[in-house]
């Protein structure tokens, strides 16, 4: 097996929606969602992010309404007759003016989200193909720098969702050495079919985020069970994911024929924190689960001063 590589992320940085870190070439409309200096098409340095751009069209369009307004309204000046006529229509003139200068200036933020929908809408196809150029950029940067690589397609995963992206990181991420410390996520990768990469993955989440192995990460690992066991390290996944599923009581309501069945792999402290929901729930036996503990309990701790005192 190959070694894996120690590895220093880059931050990602979260955006209210994804298309946020869009950005889109001023002069050919080719869409990005990389940090590239120069757009990929036509070499020029015209990138803006999509919510600039959409506020600059939200702006224009407002500016419209502002030179037709001023040609309404000089055009009342013009046709007053006497010198009241032409004051009072200039005044009325100014005063509409503040006015709509006032609600132009609250309607900015919506207008430009409309913009914004409209610029989307409109481009969907470029959108889509530089999303393409994105993923040859990424798949070029593979090669060379698995780590830069990764983090392309971090990118590109937050608005393209399908399997091919998933696997492309989970194959990436099984390459690194991971720490506790890195920004990892488990359910935005869960895929339908089984993969390896993707169990022994689920095996170190289990390991250094328990938190991250939720109930859809618990299904993925039952509904491939039988594939997970005949790799090498299957049985350690399932161990390593039922100590994690532990943590909550919830879990243990949900799947105890699973707990069940690797309660007696678990290491000292996990076993302790089952045996401790068990304890506090006479009431329930989880489908057997209860008895199993107790059998493990009695085979393997019951002289143990850490289960004393829940005894
Ligand atoms: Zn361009």
């Amino acid at each position: 097996m190959d070694k894996k590589k120690p590895v220093q992320l880059r931050p990602y940085h979260k955006t209210r929606y994804n298309y946020q870190k869009l950005r889109v070439c001023k002069h050919c409309h080719n869409f990005t969602i990389l940090w590239e200096d120069s757009c990929a098409y036509c070499k020029r340095h015209a990138l803006v992010p999509v919510m600039e751009q959409a506020e600059k069209m939200a702006k224009r369009s407002m500016q419209s309404d502002r030179l037709l307004f001023y040609i309404i309204g000089l055009s009342a000046v013009l046709v007053g007759q006497t010198f009241w006529q032409i004051v009072i229509s200039f005044a009325c003139m100014a005063v509409l003016l503040v006015l709509l200068l006032m609600v132009q200036r609250r309607m900015l933020h919506s207008e430009t989200l409309h913009a914004l929908n409209k610029l989307l809408r409109t481009h969907k196809e470029k959108i889509v193909h530089g999303l393409d150029l994105n993923q040859s950029t990424a798949s070029a940067a593979m090669q060379e720098d698995a780590q830069l690589g990764y983090e392309i397609v971090r990118e590109i995963a937050s608005l393209v969702k399908n399997d091919s992206i998933r696997l492309q990181q989970i194959v990436l991420l099984q390459g690194f050495s991971l720490r506790k410390d890195m920004e990892l996520e488990l359910e935005p990768l869960l895929l339908d079919e089984f993969n390896p990469d993707l169990a022994a993955y689920i095996g170190e989440i289990a390991k250094l985020k328990r938190e991250l192995i939720n109930s859809k990460a618990i299904s993925y690992l039952l509904t491939h069970e039988a594939e997970i066991l005949h790799m090498k390290q299957g049985s350690q996944i399932m161990i390593d994911a039922a100590g994690a599923a532990v943590r909550k009581k919830n879990y243990i309501d949900r799947f105890p024929d699973f707990i069940s069945r690797y309660a007696d792999g678990l290491p000292k402290a996990r076993f302790l924190r089952l045996y401790q929901i068990v304890r506090r729930n006479p009431g329930l036996s989880w489908n057997g689960l209860r008895d199993r503990v107790s059998a493990i309990y009695n085979e393997q701790y019951r002289s143990d001063p850490d289960f004393q005192k829940w005894d």
